[in-house]
């Protein structure tokens, strides 16, 4: 490395220059490295695997080349560098969810993941909010793999494309690149039936010949004492509303093997109004197993209730024995269990590692971009007066896209607010989810707001780095998945 970065120096001597040496990478015929010259950001790279690069020559034949970080060059690098392709990161061990809704939270966040055992997924975003925030899937696959190129992690990490609610959806995600596929099951969850009659109608209109085998298979039958036990009402009922879910992951799964990559399948039953009972689950679980589906984890909707950026509401000990009955299905078939809305639930993480036996996946997205808030806060007064504003505004329409019990008569009216306790508002459950939910507005592309944002996060984007190894060691640490002790486990961190 010291001998590459001699040669840099000598290649480039008008620039200032600062070359990340943790990035430093090389293969047969290929070495490459993070820089900044004169404060810009580029990938160096020499060796006679460079010309598939784009970018300029210094220094002379032998000399260096100075590339963008651009979309090309991240697929090259993907390709001569596999840590920085996203992978799948399979069913053994704790998967974490990243989401980052601006493309510059990696490096805070890997600095976290980099102390504990659990694989990121660094790439996580729903087509809610790409179209929230006017990003594509190659912005944010391209800020993943740059972020981990940067910071030189090389353990792995998945790319997630969430919440998709059909095949078109996934298709395109795949052709993306993505490493996991969460299919969002709530656009064929059947309701729930009304009534007995109605239930016992939708039954019957199933193939006699389907309800014969059904039946056969589920009927009063204990399951490797599973504490599911099927009587005809309740297999009726739960047939009738997840049938058409178990269709449509194996239409999902079978294009997943088409596209001859290892992809993470991920069923999730969570966003519907009801809880997903073990019936349910084993139900789900045991139909994709007869048709020979191999998920990677089920998201099921708990007791209780997971609200998007504030700890868990409801008890913690009826949380435990839910999650426990959940965890005996997912061990029995393998996959894992995933915990979606699992940012900031700092109650229930305890009982999330004890309960699975550290065999996860956890999805945090929005919080994030909480710290972000949370930064701007603390050293950007009249920005963050503006976002609120913004916020407060458009608080109606946000709530067609979130459901959360956010009371604005809660929220301190910003004219009675000094500006030193604008960092106070992230610590307060209504004000946390009016910003949180209510980024979109913030972050249209064609938005002043969006640009002053992100230029207040670059002035202090060591700040931002900062805040989100902290938040997000915390939940590692919660989560039983740092390698050490941090203090975090300890009652009153925060
Ligand atoms: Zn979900």
């Amino acid at each position: 490395m010291e001998r590459y970065a001699e040669k840099i120096r000598n290649a480039l001597p008008q620039a200032v220059l600062d070359i990340k040496k943790e990035s430093y990478a090389a293969v047969e015929g290929l070495r490459a490295v993070y820089a900044l010259a004169d404060s810009e950001e580029y990938l160096i790279v020499d060796g006679c695997k460079a010309f598939q690069f784009d970018g300029v020559m210094h220094g002379g034949p032998n000399g260096v080349k100075v590339c963008c970080m651009n979309h090309d060059n991240r697929m090259i690098m993907n390709k001569e560098f596999a840590y920085t392709a996203p992978r799948a990161v399979g069913r053994q061990g704790a998967s974490f969810g990243c989401g980052d809704r601006l493309g510059i939270a990696g490096a805070g966040q890997l600095q976290a993941v980099s102390r504990a055992e659990v694989i990121p997924v660094l790439a996580q975003q729903s087509l809610r909010e790409l179209s929230l925030t006017g990003r594509s899937y190659d912005d944010v696959m391209d800020a993943a793999a740059w972020a981990v190129f940067k910071s030189g992690y090389k353990k792995g990490y998945g790319a997630d494309g969430d919440h998709l609610k059909n095949l078109e959806e996934i298709e395109a995600a795949v052709n993306h690149g993505v490493s996991m596929i969460t299919l969002d099951c709530s656009l064929v969850l059947g309701d729930r039936p009304e009534s007995e009659a109605q239930c016992r109608a939708l039954y019957q209109k199933i193939p006699k010949s389907c309800r014969n085998e059904l039946e056969e298979e589920y009927l009063q039958k204990d399951f490797g004492n599973l504490g599911v036990v099927f009587g005809q009402r309740s297999l009726e009922r739960t047939v009738v509303v997840y049938k058409d879910a178990v269709e449509l992951a194996q239409a999902a799964y079978q294009m997943l093997k088409r596209s001859g990559r290892q992809i993470d399948l991920e069923i999730s039953l969570d966003e519907t109004d009801h809880r997903t009972d073990l019936k349910a689950h084993y139900f789900v679980a045991n139909e994709l197993r007869r048709r020979n589906v191999v998920i990677n984890s089920i998201a099921p909707r708990f007791v209780g209730e997971f609200q998007k950026a504030v700890d868990y509401i409801g008890e913690v000990e009826a949380f435990r024995a839910n999650l426990r009955g959940h965890c005996r299905i997912a061990d029995y078939f393998g996959h894992k269990i995933s915990v979606h809305s699992g940012s900031d639930k700092f109650r229930v993480f305890p009982v999330v590692a004890e309960e699975t036996k550290g065999r996860f996946h956890l999805k945090t997205s929005g919080t994030s971009w909480l710290e972000a808030v949370r930064v701007i806060a603390q050293t950007e007064p009249a920005l963050y007066r503006d976002m609120h504003k913004t916020a407060a505004a458009n608080y109606q329409k946000a709530g067609a896209y979130y459901k959360v019990d956010c009371d604005l008569e809660r929220v301190k009216p910003l004219d009675q607010v000094r500006d030193e306790e604008l960092p106070d508002y992230m610590d307060q459950d209504d004000a946390r989810q009016l910003l949180h939910i209510t980024y979109g507005f913030m972050l249209r592309e064609d938005g002043q707001l969006h640009r002053r944002i992100m230029e207040a996060l670059d002035r202090h984007s060591g700040k931002y780095r900062e805040a989100l190894e902290r938040h997000f060691t915390r939940h590692l640490s919660l989560l039983g998945c740092m390698k050490e002790k941090t203090g975090a486990e300890a009652p009153g961190f925060a």
